[in-house]
């Protein structure tokens, strides 16, 4: 399938979800353009763990070994109790031939940066909040001259597509 360029998507937060979206369309020829509400982009947040499906996602982006490498891979997760004694653990090797990851744990900071790195600073602008928005899908047509057309949230992210601007 071929993309698409006649939309310039905007998407909503560079958190997580935002640049990996950037980045996902970035890959398939789209350039977006991901507006901040913060005027800049600090490390937050403690440890995240990225599930499977997630990894599986960060492989088809080329990410996945750069997350590894900054973080660990699970190889067992252990059921504790209140005295750290273990009531049961299991492997996660048959996660890891199933669907080629295990769970990656990272600092949530590293993983931001790491993505920020990839997206870079091009399409990115900081101190721009989304004040409110108008849902005009599905109603017909979906492309006008005026502004935001067609809304999607994906995760945390809002993915608004505008029409093409003039050149
Ligand atoms: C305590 C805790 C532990 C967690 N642990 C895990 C875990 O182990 N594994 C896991 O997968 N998930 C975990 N999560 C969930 C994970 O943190 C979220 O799913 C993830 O951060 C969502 O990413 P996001 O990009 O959607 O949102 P965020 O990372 O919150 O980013 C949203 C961005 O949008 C910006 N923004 C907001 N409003 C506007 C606006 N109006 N205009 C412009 N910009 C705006 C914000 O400033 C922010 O930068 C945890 C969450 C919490 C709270």
């Amino acid at each position: 399938m071929s993309a698409d360029t006649s939309v310039q998507p905007l998407i909503i937060g560079a958190g997580i979800a935002g640049l990996t979206l950037g980045i996902a369309l970035r890959d398939r020829g789209i350039e977006a353009e991901i507006c901040e509400a913060a005027p800049e982009l600090r490390p937050l947040g403690a440890g995240i763990w990225m599930a499977p499906n997630a990894m599986q996602i960060f492989g088809r982006l080329g990410l996945a070994q750069p997350i590894i490498d900054a973080g660990a891979e699970v190889e067992r997760v252990a059921l504790l109790d209140s005295r750290l004694h273990e009531i049961s653990s299991s492997s996660l090797a048959t996660v890891r031939e199933k669907f080629g990851f295990t769970i990656a744990a990272i600092q949530r900071a590293e993983l931001h940066r790491i993505l920020l790195d990839r997206f870079g600073n091009r399409s990115l602008r900081l101190g721009k909040r989304l004040a409110s928005i108008e849902t005009i899908w599905p109603r017909p047509p979906p492309f006008s001259k005026t502004g935001p057309l067609l809304l999607l949230p994906v995760s945390s992210a809002l993915m608004v597509f505008t029409p093409p601007r003039a050149t």
